[in-house]
């Protein structure tokens, strides 16, 4: 078989920045595809607290410099480029990407999620005018403004905590009446004398100007609407797997891609890592385990095709 690489890694976030540093170690020309900076969401992390062995938090950013040089250190490639089709003929999967097509006999989907909107009036309208989506990236604009804050997961309640220190006058909204996030960062949340905790609250409307200046919030229990002040709105209601690559594979009722604990796709030799993957719990950790799993089995894969796997 005369492919480019060993392994293409489509996605350089946690997981595939781990199954690049697996797979070159192992000694598998192993390529990146990564149309950004490499972290993907980790990147939006400000203190990194919960990854095993880092005592003192660093940051999302520096994280995942340290993940590519380490990566890059064993020999993997990381090419900017976007991935736009993915297709298998015979035993090769052919990547087409913004900078040429490559081929591989394996391929670790490692695409992750991007994040959902609102779809509400005034939000695309006021998007960088107010409305955000990271508040790593945007914290310098919003120092003692009033900020209001959607979601009730795990990542509404870690970005609110960070906004928190910007700012005195930080309101979060969630339409249950208690958080969906773990237990620890919910209480974190609630105990924030920074923040204000509004459950049972929807966001209706979001108008100003030039920026947001105000907000329509609906109480769902009195089912009473009032306009307040409020100069900016950061969303973390979810995400959604990118999957665009690999429409007909099986996916459960998110549309999250399902694998075995190899990290098999239907497709042989076609793998899914992190976030993308349907798993019970989204973490870095998590992402960067399966990373090295998928890279294990990917490699044992390649050796099948030429013959030589180890029985
Ligand atoms: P998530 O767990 O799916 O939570 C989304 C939250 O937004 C839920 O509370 C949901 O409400 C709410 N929501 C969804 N659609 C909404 C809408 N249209 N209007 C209003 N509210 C809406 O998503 P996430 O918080 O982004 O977390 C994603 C994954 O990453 C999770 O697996 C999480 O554990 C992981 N993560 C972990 C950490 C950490 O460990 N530090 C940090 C960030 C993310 P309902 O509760 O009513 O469904």
């Amino acid at each position: 078989m005369n492919a480019d690489k060993d392994l293409i890694i489509i996605g350089g976030g946690p997981g595939g920045m781990a199954a690049a540093q697996y797979g070159a170690r192992a000694n598998l020309k192993v390529l990146v595809i990564e149309e950004m900076a490499p972290g993907g969401q980790a990147l939006n992390i400000s203190d990194l607290e919960n990854y095993p062995g880092i005592s003192d938090p660093v940051s999302g950013f520096e994280f995942a410099q340290n993940m590519a040089k380490q990566a890059e250190a064993f020999g993997a490639e990381f090419l900017t480029a976007s991935a736009e089709e993915l297709k298998k003929e015979n035993e090769l999967f052919y990547v087409k990407t913004t900078a040429g097509t490559f081929t591989a006999p394996a391929v670790i989907m490692a695409t992750g999620t991007r994040q959902k909107h609102l779809n509400i009036p005034g939000e695309t309208e006021f998007s960088g005018r107010g409305v955000s989506y990271c508040a790593t990236c945007d914290d310098p604009f919003f120092r003692d403004k009033k900020i209001l804050v959607v979601g009730g997961g795990d990542s509404a309640c870690d970005e609110v905590s960070f906004l928190s220190n910007l700012s005195d006058k930080v309101v979060i909204i969630h339409r249950k009446e208690r958080f969906r996030a773990q237990k620890a960062l919910a209480e974190r949340v609630i105990n924030n004398k920074n923040i204000e905790v509004r459950f049972n609250t929807v966001l209706k409307e979001i108008t100003g100007d030039s920026r947001v200046k105000s907000v329509v919030l609906e109480d769902t229990v009195t089912g009473k609407i009032k306009k307040e002040k409020m100069d900016a709105v950061f969303v973390f209601i979810g995400s959604l797997p990118q999957t665009s690559l690999i429409p007909e594979i099986r996916k459960d009722n998110g549309g999250f891609v399902v694998t075995n604990q190899r990290m098999e796709t239907e497709i042989p030799g076609l793998f899914a890592v992190g976030d993308l993957r349907a798993t019970p719990f989204r973490q870095l950790i998590v992402a960067a385990g399966e990373g090295a799993v998928a890279t294990h089995c990917a490699s044992q894969h390649i050796d099948d095709i030429k013959g030589m796997r180890y029985i």
